[in-house]
């Protein structure tokens, strides 16, 4: 079994579901005792969240190879990074280390060929929904992606950072994503992406009228079976 190098705490809420998806998928796969290799880095998000609202990712770029670098020394195989935003800087972080990283947007965009839609809607931070870190890999893959309306990505950025990285889930909130999520398959969304780590703490595909693409699962399923690959 391969170690896991596991990079935490962006928010440490949703590194809980990937230590928690990685051990039982192994022991699930293994039976008997078995447990996942982890070593594990848990940033300070503070740090994180300071240098992404001032968007010094360079800073932030320096905390995640430091920490990549770190794990590699502790005999990791391959890196995980638990959170969808810094995956902006898989490029740079790869560079410091010799080990390879396991893309969330891969992963993602895996899972949703292998379910056969072509159309999803993403939900995330205001950088993911806007950049092309995560969608660069689903459009590659020959899927469509389509985007809230810049009133609801504020909404959902708002939920992200001041409600569930804090572990507060609200009704309220998940009323929010429902409606989005439902204009979004007026518009053609055939899937939706969780692509944040800490949605599936709010939403699951009971609250959708779309199947939903939870990337905290499939990037923890995903290394889970590289792993053991
Ligand atoms: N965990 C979130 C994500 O998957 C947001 C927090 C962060 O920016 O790291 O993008």
């Amino acid at each position: 079994m391969k170690t896991i190098g596991l990079i935490g705490g962006m928010s440490w809420e949703s590194t809980i579901t990937y230590y928690e998806i990685l051990n039982k998928e192994i022991a699930e796969r293994l039976g008997g005792f078995h447990s996942a290799k982890i070593v594990m880095y848990n940033v300070d998000f503070a740090d994180i969240e300071h240098n992404m609202t001032h968007e010094n990712w360079y800073g932030n770029s320096k905390i995640l190879s430091d920490a990549a670098k770190k794990l590699e020394n502790a005999g990791a195989d391959f890196i995980v990074i638990a959170t969808n935003t810094m995956h902006k800087l898989v490029s740079s972080i790869q560079q410091n280390i010799t080990i390879p990283i396991l893309h969330i947007a891969d992963a993602t965009s895996n899972c949703i060929q292998r379910s056969g839609i072509n159309t999803v809607g993403l939900l995330g931070t205001k950088f993911t929904m806007t950049q092309d870190f995560i969608t660069g890999s689903l459009n590659d893959a020959d899927i469509e992606v389509i985007i809230p309306y810049e009133h609801d990505m504020n909404i959902i950025n708002d939920i992200i950072f001041n409600e569930l990285c804090f572990g507060k889930v609200f009704d309220s909130s998940r009323e929010e994503f429902k409606r989005i999520i439902s204009d979004m398959h007026d518009r053609g969304a055939d899937g939706v992406i969780l692509g944040c780590t800490e949605i599936g703490m709010l939403v699951s595909d009971k609250d959708s009228v779309i199947p939903v693409f939870d990337t905290t699962k499939i990037h923890a399923l995903e290394a889970a079976i590289y792993a053991l690959a």
